[in-house]
């Protein structure tokens, strides 16, 4: 999927100026690329990552240890979103997609499946099991679930390949809405599953490093990523967010929104898969160059049957009105907090959309129509955010303003 806006200025190519190496744009494809990244000579930030200070003096000893540890802890990184955890491992690139879902037995509260397994349960089971998002709306809504979820993945993926294996460093990604609490929890749950230490990453920044923006540079970049269940807008310059909006609409409003429409208007009922489905083939935030059609099967309300139905395209941009209104009203917001250099700076590069709700037809063209800024949509935007966080791993020294570590 590309691009958008035709003024929009894609800016890939600035991560490498920046000294971030665009290998790191291959990693799902070439699971090379990692294994190839030498070891920062460096690695003392591991100690003092939260300091400025001078290396202690233990440095080179640490240093010897910790590229002996790197070089062979199998380093992850976790994209812990709201719709799907995304697991990437140092060498390998990313190992594991999988929807954030848990499925739980409804009084005992035993995690009996996770991720595609539990997935596949929802729908089929007795009503005993419940299937669980613990991170519907961008908070942790449910932690014991979520530390089940995490633990699994993390074990899942971890490579032992010798009993003396060191263990890995964990960088998690989570939506930048979770409170200090939730944090420290989502420390505790990735040192629990096996991590030697554990950092977290803030999504928008994750997404910004993984589209390869400056964010090291005194330049304001925007990132809006879009995901199931929140929508982040950020401003970043020099490392920080300046700026920062994050609203609990994602793209599962679209789902809702869709099946609320079908409900009112025919009064038949459909499943939120269909509607997704719906959305992906025919849904769109702005006028297409040709409108489409799609039948749809739910069952009607009043017969109790099952009913076909055509649905345009006009019909479901209608219905999910609602929720692009909000998401173009945050970037609207963010933009009128930003600060005039950093704005005119969005002006002059773009908006960078990405995350899974950025595919959605058209959405580049409506916050271009009502901004009058170029967009651009994220090359890679389902797997920015795990990029982005790998990539924070690797680049730890430079990098490390924007990682916050567990002791
Ligand atoms: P999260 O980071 O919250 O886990 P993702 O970035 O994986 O979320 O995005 C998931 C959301 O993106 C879902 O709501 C999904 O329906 C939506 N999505 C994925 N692909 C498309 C597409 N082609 N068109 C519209 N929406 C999409
Ligand atoms: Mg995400």
């Amino acid at each position: 999927m590309a691009s958008a806006g035709d003024t929009a200025t894609p800016r890939q190519h600035h991560a490498c100026e920046q000294g971030i190496p665009s290998r790191y744009a291959r990693l799902l494809e070439d699971s090379r690329a990692c294994a190839c990244v030498s070891v920062c000579p460096s690695d003392r930030a591991l100690e003092d990552v939260n300091t400025t200070g001078a290396v202690p003096a233990r440095g080179l000893t640490v240093s010897l240890i910790d590229m002996f540890f790197n070089s062979w802890g199998s380093d992850m990184a976790v994209d812990l979103g709201t719709a799907n955890t995304l697991v990437s491992v140092r060498g390998r690139g990313i190992v594991l997609i999988e929807p954030s879902v848990v499925a739980v037995e409804k009084d005992t509260k035993r995690v009996l499946a996770v991720g595609i397994e539990a997935k596949r349960m929802l729908g089929r089971t007795p009503g005993s099991i419940v299937a669980i998002r613990p991170l519907k709306d961008g908070v942790i809504a449910d932690f014991e679930v979520t530390e089940a979820m995490l633990r699994y993945f993390i074990n899942k993926t971890r490579v032992k390949r010798f009993p003396w294996q060191p263990k890995p460093r964990v960088v998690v990604c989570v939506p930048s809405g979770v409170t200090e609490v939730e944090k420290r929890a989502v420390f505790e749950a990735t040192m629990q599953a096996g991590a030697r230490q554990a950092f977290l990453i803030e999504e928008p920044m994750a997404a910004a490093i993984g589209a390869g923006l400056p964010i090291q540079e005194p330049t304001g970049n925007m990132v809006v990523d879009i995901g199931g269940g929140t929508t982040e807008v950020a401003v970043i310059s020099l490392g920080g967010i300046v700026v920062a909006q994050s609203i609990r609409i994602g793209g599962d409003e679209f789902d809702e929104a869709i099946v609320a429409h079908v409900k009112r208007e025919y009064n038949v009922l459909i499943g939120e898969r269909t509607a997704e489905e719906m959305k992906f083939e025919i849904g769109s935030a702005f006028p297409l160059p040709e409108e489409l059609d799609v039948e749809i099967r739910g069952r009607d309300l009043q017969t109790g049957l099952p009913r076909t139905l055509t649905i345009s395209s006009e019909e479901v941009r209608t219905a999910v009105e609602e929720p692009t209104k909000a998401i173009v009203q945050a970037v609207k917001a963010t933009l009128e907090e930003t600060p005039p250099e950093l704005s005119g700076d969005v002006m002059e590069f773009g908006i960078v959309l990405t995350g899974g709700g950025a595919l959605l037809k058209g959405l580049d063209e409506r916050i271009k129509s009502e901004t009058g800024i170029p967009v651009h949509v994220s090359e890679n935007a389902l797997i920015n955010v795990v990029l982005g966080s790998a990539m924070a791993l690797e680049e730890i020294d430079v990098l490390k303003k924007v990682l916050t570590v567990s002791h």
